[in-house]
């Protein structure tokens, strides 16, 4: 079987009962848990507003074309950037035919403020920001770029579910935060993420997007007083993007986990660190920054010869993973190539070590005696 990259852990007999709750009351669908989630995630966070989707893929779409409607901006308006990502953040931009500009990344693996305020100029609109691993990286920086220049901020956080900063979940200075509770994440539901917008005006109208554009819910109008109310109007040229009743069951029963589960996402963290840090001339580490617990969606590494290391791995049944080649490697994002140097050294050189939750420390101890044979052959 060998020590997978990622292996969702649930809380079995938990989430049945609760997916029975929907299967006896019929409802699998908007409506029902997607109301309870939110609510629960809202309280969890702190953040004011909270809808649920079908993926954060579409959620960072919405998140671009709900702030260019309403904010104004025209095509080919920019947007800066990471290379250093999954390509939904990215496609997000190109799809609302807006630019993605591309600034470098430092050696916390997110945004590098400095890079980012040589990319500013009159037709930049927003900041993409990408919380890597969990990982807060230069955030209080950028937030405060973005109110230096008039910027909106949209947090990619993907990989941040339960991330704190001194104590508190980011993302309340954001614009809009989108979280990923796909198959493989910190919170895994299958296939689901949230999208919390700061403006309780653009929450009634990702509402509306997210549901074709329609503007009342099935479930509102079937629930109200008994009858069905079958009129309603549409007002937008909207996604299939809501979320629906099973994935949120589950999602219900894995958020009361997630804070333990990161805990112990981080004692993993720790002994890799403890095992491998005496190799430093060998291996770098992704800079952690002070105040920053964070979700440990990923431990990652820079080492040499990454490619054969990952080969040697392999042949141990260790199954480790890259996030993410630089974005820029891709042809519709070519036009940026030669521009974020570091990201280059962080596509060629990191790797994604096992973090799961079925992880044990000799499990650990022998991914890291691997890694230590490898580079000191
Ligand atoms: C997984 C991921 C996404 C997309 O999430 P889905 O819920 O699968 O659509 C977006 N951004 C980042 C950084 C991710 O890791």
């Amino acid at each position: 079987m060998g020590i997978q990259l990622f292996k969702a852990k649930y809380e079995i007999e938990e989430c049945l009962d609760e997916i029975r709750k929907c299967l006896e009351v019929g409802w699998t669908g908007l409506g029902f848990k997607t109301v309870e989630f939110e609510n629960a995630w809202k309280t969890y966070t702190g953040i004011p507003f909270a809808h649920y989707i079908n993926s954060s893929t579409i959620g960072l779409y919405m998140a671009v074309e709900i702030l260019k409607q309403h904010y104004g901006w025209e095509d080919e308006d920019e947007i800066i950037t990471t290379p250093i990502t999954f390509i939904s953040t990215n496609h997000a931009i190109l799809k609302s035919h807006m630019k993605a500009v591309f600034a470098d990344v430092d050696a916390t693996m997110c945004l590098d403020p400095n890079s980012v305020k040589g990319c500013i100029n009159e037709k930049t609109r927003a900041i993409m920001y990408v919380g890597i691993g969990g990982n807060i990286g230069n955030y209080k920086k950028i937030v405060e770029l973005c109110r230096e220049n008039n910027l909106k901020l949209i947090l990619d956080a993907a990989h941040m579910a339960g991330t704190r900063y001194y104590g508190a979940i980011p993302g309340n200075e954001a614009e809009v935060v989108v979280y990923s509770f796909q198959a493989v994440k910190n919170l895994p539901t299958a296939d689901s993420g949230m999208i919390c917008f700061k403006n309780g005006e653009l929450d009634e109208i990702v509402r509306k997007k997210s549901w074709l554009g329609i503007n009342k819910d099935t479930y509102s109008r079937s629930s109200n007083s008994g009858n069905y109310k079958w009129r309603y109007d549409v007002t937008y040229v909207g996604e299939k993007g809501h979320g629906n009743s099973i994935m949120a069951a589950i999602g219900l029963v894995q958020l009361k986990y997630l804070d333990r589960d990161n805990a112990y996402r981080r004692q993993l963290a720790q002994w890799y660190y403890q095992k491998l840090c005496n190799y430093n001339e060998k291996i770098k580490f992704v800079r952690i920054e002070e105040g920053c617990e964070s979700s440990c969606h990923l431990f990652q590494i820079f080492a040499e010869a990454r490619d054969e290391l990952m080969v040697a791995l392999n042949q141990a049944e260790i199954y480790p993973g890259v996030h993410y080649a630089s974005n820029i490697n891709y042809k519709m994002y070519e036009y940026a190539k030669g521009t974020c140097p570091y990201s280059d050294y962080v596509s060629d050189h990191v790797i994604s070590l096992p973090m799961n939750l079925y992880m044990t420390y000799g499990d650990v101890q022998k991914i890291c005696d691997e890694i230590i044979k490898f580079i000191t052959r």
